[in-house]
């Protein structure tokens, strides 16, 4: 991920901690897999229990390692949103001709 744009140069996580708002979005990821398919195995299929922990261990790995991008994404937009992410400060000349 980059860390600023590379057009206007705004620093997009300006705080240390702001991955950690991230894997709030990872952690909803991955608990929305994780009910979703249960219950579609558990009503749909009539697998043993650790065929079950396993596939659904593996599906929501990888269903966060593929949204991972998109997490970022989307958690830059939050941060967008709510103010987080300043734009540089355009000069002001007080009377002067440009
Ligand atoms: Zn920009």
């Amino acid at each position: 991920m980059n860390r600023t744009c590379p057009k206007c140069n705004v620093v997009f996580w300006a705080d240390p901690g702001e991955s950690l708002g991230a894997m709030y979005l990872d952690y909803a990821v991955a608990t929305a897999v994780f009910i979703v398919l249960w219950a579609v195995l558990s009503w749909t299929t009539s697998l043993s229990d650790l065929a079950q922990w396993i596939i659904i261990s593996v599906v929501t790995v990888a269903s966060v390692l593929a949204c991972y991008p998109i997490t970022r994404s989307a958690w830059t937009v939050l941060v967008y949103i709510s103010g987080g992410i300043e734009r540089p400060r355009l000069k002001i000349v007080r009377g002067g001709r440009t």
